[in-house]
């Protein structure tokens, strides 16, 4: 037996109990003929004492041959520690050792192994290993796992059916750029890697499975950006005889068990906002509505007053900065760069201040009166104490400038609290989405998204104007899962399969087998998926997801820790028929 307790156990109640644990040396203090050792595990630290004149002497001359990280088994005796450390559970004993086994040394690790560590990011990606010997890290992986358990446990009660579908798959153009996986066997021929396992789960559900949900892998071979991963998970799920309200009910029902069961937290029902009031309130399809800070739109009080600015500006938008009117004039200034940055490229800002007595002062004084900025502060539910902020220009860049202010200013005052969870749902997408450079439709969620039945009149007509049955859930500013209810006629299909520009031929191709499946009694469905790294992070308190997964890729895509991707040799590369013989 290697270990009667682990090291997070013993308590002061086992005060004179013969034990022996195992773990990893974490830290060796040597005052001589007395030495300690802080052990490790997974679950704790517990003090050894090699003790020369209570043992033996020459157990303290094994214990000080010790380094970091070495792996060791002891045995002895728990004794009541005298100077107790109440930052640990275990910190009111210690283990006076009678018995040292060396089970494996260790090199000296590259860096610290402790809470606080002194190493980089990739170094520690480098050693992943070692760094998951660190409690945040290890902790976020039991956290982790403790979220899919409790998401297993929802779905399975409300009978869910977990089935894997295939990885090693065909590729499809459409969405972002696949991984593909030369076949050997089939010369010239590629699988390509699930960017979801969408038309499968679609399939089973033609195969009369009702309710499937899968924790699986997705691969999506995008340009990175900051904290997205080439390889991620999603929580996917999908169901049979459902309407959108089943589905939104099923699922919100899943983040409320997993906030209760995780977070101990009671939510309210999840409010519900259409896309086009999001982009109208908060100039985003992904609000944090853990704080105020609502757009006003200010067209009707703020143009035709003499402001040549104003007048011929499409949207005049405005928000109330809680508490800010005694912003200074370098404070404001501070903001209207902020806004001006390249990256944001707003103008600048006019700025009102709703002083505590009830007046106004603002940088448009010369055209607008105090009853004309009581008419703005009203409109963008200000109160006295508040800053307001205005921005004019054209609708779409206007709203996003004026979002990333908003979301500028809550980080700034502290509004965005990781322990506060504002989940909600943004329903009626556009099923379509101009893209000005191929000079065509995309799918704004996926092709096989369905219109609303009320908007199908509008598919000849103004395509760009037809909502679909789509639907988000956003959590604290972030998009954490999104779905749809499907077409499930093979005539709107291939309709569908039209206005995104496919040829008869391409959508055959690549999508016969879907299209065939539907002339065998498809019957409707609908379903969802949840990008689970964010959402444990989310759950977490944290930003980013790498800090959740156990072996992250970096920032360029790559594995630093196995070093890949990698060259393949000559031979592997004939045999793969990637390499000509010349
Ligand atoms: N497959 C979709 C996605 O990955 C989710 C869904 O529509 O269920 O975003």
């Amino acid at each position: 037996m290697y270990r009667s307790h682990n090291n997070g156990e013993l308590r002061f109640e086992n005060v004179g109990e013969e034990i022996s644990l195992s773990g990893w040396v974490q830290k060796v203090r040597d005052k001589g003929f007395m030495i300690w050792v802080d052990l490790r595990d997974r679950y704790g630290i517990t003090q050894l004492i090699f003790d020369g004149e209570r043992t033996d002497l020459s157990l303290v001359e094994n214990a000080r041959s010790l380094g970091r990280e070495f792996v060791i088994q002891v045995k002895g005796k728990v004794i009541e520690r005298e100077a107790k450390n109440n930052q640990i559970p275990t910190g009111d004993i210690e283990i006076l050792v009678s018995e040292l086994n060396i089970l494996n040394e260790s090199k000296v690790p590259p860096f610290t192994i402790e809470n606080e560590t002194d190493g980089g990011d990739e170094l520690r990606m480098k050693y992943r290993y070692l760094d998951i010997r660190r409690k945040p890290v290890r902790e976020n992986l039991i956290f982790r796992s403790k979220v899919t358990m409790a998401v297993r446990s929802y779905l399975s009660q409300e009978g869910f059916v977990d089935v894997e579908t295939h990885y090693l798959i065909k590729s499809t153009p459409e969405g972002a750029r696949d991984f593909v996986v030369p076949s050997r066997m089939n010369e010239g021929q590629f699988y390509a890697l699930p960017q979801s396992p969408q038309t499968f789960k679609q399939l089973l559900m033609v195969g009369g499975l009702d309710k499937y949900f899968q924790i699986v892998k997705c691969f999506r071979d995008e340009d990175l950006r900051a904290d997205r991963q080439p390889e991620f998970t999603q929580i996917d799920c999908e169901m049979a005889f459902v309407e959108q309200e089943d589905i939104l009910n099923t699922f919100e029902g899943l983040v409320r068990y997993l906030l209760k069961e995780i977070k101990g937290l009671d939510l309210e029902a999840f409010p519900r906002i259409s896309y086009d009031e999001a982009m109208r309130t908060y100039g985003n399809d992904k609000p944090d509505i853990r704080f105020d800070m609502k757009f006003g739109e200010l067209n009707e009080m703020a143009q035709g007053k003499g402001f040549g600015v104003f007048d011929t500006q499409e949207l005049i938008v405005g928000i109330a900065v809680p508490g800010c009117s005694g912003y200074s004039r370098k404070q404001i200034d501070k903001l209207i760069d902020f806004v001006k940055k390249p990256q944001i490229g707003a103008n600048g800002l006019i700025w009102v201040k709703y002083n505590e007595d009830g007046s106004f002062k603002s940088s448009v004084d010369k055209f607008f009166n105090q009853e004309d900025l009581k008419l703005w502060a009203d409109q963008v539910n200000a109160k006295p104490g508040d800053l307001i902020l205005v921005m004019a220009g054209e609708t779409d860049k206007t709203r996003s400038q004026m979002s990333v202010l908003r979301m500028e200013l809550a980080e700034q005052l502290g509004l965005r609290n990781p322990n506060v969870f504002a989940p909600l749902w943004v329903l009626d997408f556009p099923l379509l989405e101009w893209d000005e450079e191929s000079k065509r439709f995309h799918a704004m969620h996926h092709p096989f998204t369905s219109p609303k039945p009320e908007d199908v009149k509008l598919l000849d007509t103004d395509p760009g104007k037809v909502r679909a049955n789509a639907y988000d859930m956003v959590l604290n500013g972030n998009e954490i899962g999104g779905g749809s209810i499907r077409i499930f006629d093979k005539a709107m299909q291939s309709r569908m399969f039209d206005l995104l520009g496919f040829t008869k031929a391409e959508a055959i191709d690549q999508f016969g087998f879907l299209m065939n499946a539907f002339e065998y009694g498809a019957p409707p469905h609908g379903g969802l998926a949840f990008g689970l790294d964010r959402l444990v992070a989310i759950l977490g308190g944290r930003e980013t997801i790498r800090d959740f997964i156990a072996f992250p890729k970096n920032n360029s895509g790559r594995d630093v820790m196995i070093d890949a991707p990698s060259v393949i040799d000559d031979g592997q590369l004939k045999e793969l028929h990637l390499k000509l013989d010349l």
